[in-house]
């Protein structure tokens, strides 16, 4: 049996694609097989009719309302390789079985490096967090941490301020590893934001709380919580796939038409931009699958 469309990945993003497909009566499968990215966190704010839900319960509720669509499947297992071209892909699964695909939809997400400082792995997701929007609610009016990173030096004003709308105590650490303009220094400074620029030895951790920041001079500034972007890179899937790249690692694609470089190949969600969350990587899914579903349509072969 060759399906219409493989789609790797059961996030937000591939589980959506996989809905507006089944409902397009596409035959489907999803495979997901990976840890999540969000495993850290304990609820999924700021999707509309959700908010606040654990991110395990969102993927069992789309998984159960897919159900419903005959040409649905979805099992847990990771992809292991993929060989073929356009209108005949074969997957290897982790389990030693394979899959021939029409198509392919990459959702793998994104995978976060820890940054190397210690206290970083045990905080992050519920601490350590990398979106106001998804989690700055819960921490209003808390002390505040921006860790600026020279791949993010250039949001750094733009962050710090937009972070007084949810508390008025926020401090920016730049490690020793970001210089910080003169204009960019007075535009915090002329809001009321603490600047640390000494390097930081570690991220002091109050059992699964954040306690402070310690800096290598030796004091320890009292935070409650911390924003941070760690580097990304994309599975080694998509590595070993080839699809171009853009220069922040992000998979290139056409927001209304997301093939890949690689004809067949389509990707949505995470794994395509900086703009990432739950919603977003939901819609993108959708729109995935409508391209999907309309080269199907022009394509002979897939009748
Ligand atoms: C700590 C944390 C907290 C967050 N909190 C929020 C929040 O409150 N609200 C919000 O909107 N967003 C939040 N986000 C962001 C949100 O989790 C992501 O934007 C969203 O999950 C992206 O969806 P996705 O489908 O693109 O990728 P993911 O959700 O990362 O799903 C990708 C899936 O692909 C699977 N996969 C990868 N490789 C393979 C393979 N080879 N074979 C099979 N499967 C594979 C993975 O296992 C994973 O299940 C948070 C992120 C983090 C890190």
């Amino acid at each position: 049996m060759i399906h219409d469309v493989l789609i790797i990945g059961g996030g937000p993003a591939g589980l959506s694609a996989a809905l507006a497909l089944g409902r397009a009566r596409r035959r489907i499968l999803v495979v997901d097989g990976a840890p999540r990215r969000n495993a850290a966190a304990t609820h999924v704010y700021n999707f509309l009719t959700r908010d606040g839900t654990p991110p395990a319960e969102l993927r069992a509720i789309a998984r159960a309302q897919l159900a419903a669509y005959p040409t649905v499947e979805v099992r847990d297992v990771a992809v292991a390789a993929i060989a073929g071209a356009l209108g005949g892909f074969r997957a290897t699964l982790a389990d030693g079985g394979a899959v021939d695909a029409r198509r392919i939809l990459l959702a793998t997400g994104m995978i976060d490096q820890p940054l190397p400082l210690p206290g970083f792995r045990e905080l992050w997701g519920h601490a350590i967090v990398q979106c106001p929007y998804c989690h700055g609610y819960e921490a209003r009016d808390r002390r505040w941490g921006y860790l600026v990173l020279p791949a993010t030096a250039a949001h750094l004003v733009p962050f710090a301020l937009q972070a007084r709308a949810w508390t008025a105590d926020v401090a920016v650490f730049t490690a020793g590893a970001v210089d910080v303009p003169a204009a960019a220094a007075a535009a915090l400074a002329g809001a009321g934001i603490a600047l640390y620029t000494a390097p930081i030895t570690r991220l002091v951790a109050r059992g699964d709380a954040l306690a402070g920041v310690e800096l290598a001079d030796g004091t320890t500034i009292a935070r409650d919580i911390l924003f941070a972007h760690p580097p990304q890179r994309q599975v080694e899937l998509v590595r070993a796939l080839g699809v171009a790249l853009d220069d922040d690692g992000y998979v290139k694609v056409e927001p209304l038409r997301p093939e890949t470089s690689v004809p067949g190949v389509y990707a949505a969600g995470d794994l395509t931009t900086r703009g990432q969350a739950a919603i977003l990587a939901a819609a993108a899914g959708m729109q995935a699958a409508a391209a999907l579903n309309v080269s199907l349509a022009l394509d002979p072969t897939a009748a």
